[in-house]
């Protein structure tokens, strides 16, 4: 029930145009055990599970992971998709940023280190089958249930939890049925609310800095045992497919609704905000459409 299969039929050629050849390639051609061409040699890895935007590899070492950022976009559980060339790049550095970023305040996370233009070494973790979501402001499915208008600020950050669950449709569930379910304990719970408020508070203060408001967001977290002990941790990503961004001065979205509805280049607003973070990687594949006039 929960999204953990593993898809291993992907067309080589929307691998090819995803960029995305390394591992994939050799997952869809058995027979090649190396690829030569850059120079280098690689062996094949095994893949662990493939979501909607990432993939997820067996590690180099027992207890981790390389998890891989494609190009694809979906939304409304993947009713609409699209391939986004250069989305995986961005997200990669974004996430690698983000996730540096709260490690160096203490905040445990999965993230080992990036390790090339879409890869990056994580922590293997046993993931709580739940999306936590932060929001700031209302917007999205918070402002439909509710009847409010989108940009209405709410009086504190507001916490709420969804079950993974693609054939359910990722339902909206109360603590008491993550606790009676066994998902995750009453302690757990606690621990959850805490992370994903320091991890807002965090965010929040550096999205103001770069003029963007952080609207919502929405974390995964993971249980780890360090000796007999669990432990959670920040598992996942942090990017803009999992943020709700606009710009301060000018209300612009910069993130994954301009694809959801429709209002432009994607590329475009992702691009914008790892400008503003400091973190535009030099050769991502995407560039504007436009030649930019420089005073
Ligand atoms: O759609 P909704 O308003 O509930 O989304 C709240 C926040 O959680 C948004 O930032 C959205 O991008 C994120 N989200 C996500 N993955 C989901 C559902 C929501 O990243 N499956």
């Amino acid at each position: 029930m929960i999204k953990n299969s593993v898809t291993l039929d992907m067309p080589s050629q929307v691998l090819a145009r995803k960029g995305g050849l390394h591992y994939d390639a050799l997952m869809t051609r058995p027979s090649l055990g190396l690829r030569i061409g850059e120079g280098v040699v690689m062996a094949r890895r095994k893949k662990i599970y493939e979501g909607k935007a990432k993939i997820l590899y067996e590690g180099p070492e027992p207890g981790t992971l390389v998890q891989y950022f494609k190009d694809d976009a979906t939304a409304f559980n993947a009713e609409k998709k699209d391939i986004i060339e250069g989305k995986g790049v961005l997200n990669n550095r974004l996430c690698e940023f983000f996730m540096m970023g709260l490690t160096q305040i203490g905040i445990p996370t999965h993230f080992i280190k990036r390790l090339n233009m879409r890869e990056q070494l994580i922590r293997q973790v046993e993931i709580v089958p739940l999306e936590v979501i932060v929001r700031n402001i209302a917007a999205g499915t918070m402002a439909k249930r509710m009847g409010m208008e989108e940009g209405t600020p709410l009086p504190r950050p507001i916490v709420e939890f969804s079950y993974k669950d693609d054939s359910l449709g990722d339902p909206l569930v109360p603590e008491e049925y993550i606790i009676a379910f066994g998902w995750a304990s009453q302690q757990d719970m606690d621990d959850i609310v805490s992370l994903a408020l320091r991890v807002n508070d965090w965010m929040s203060g550096v999205m103001f800095g770069v003029g963007i408001k952080l609207v919502d967001f929405k974390i995964e977290v993971g249980r780890v045992w360090d000796n007999e002990f669990p432990r959670l941790i920040l598992a996942d990503e942090i990017s803009p497919d999992s943020c709700r961004l606009w710009d301060i001065e000018t209300g612009q979205k910069l993130d994954k609704d301009v694809f959801r509805r429709d209002l432009g280049s994607l590329s475009d607003a992702y691009t914008e905000v790892a400008r503003r973070l400091g973190v535009m990687p030099s050769n991502v594949t995407h560039r504007p459409a436009k030649p930019t006039l420089i005073n």
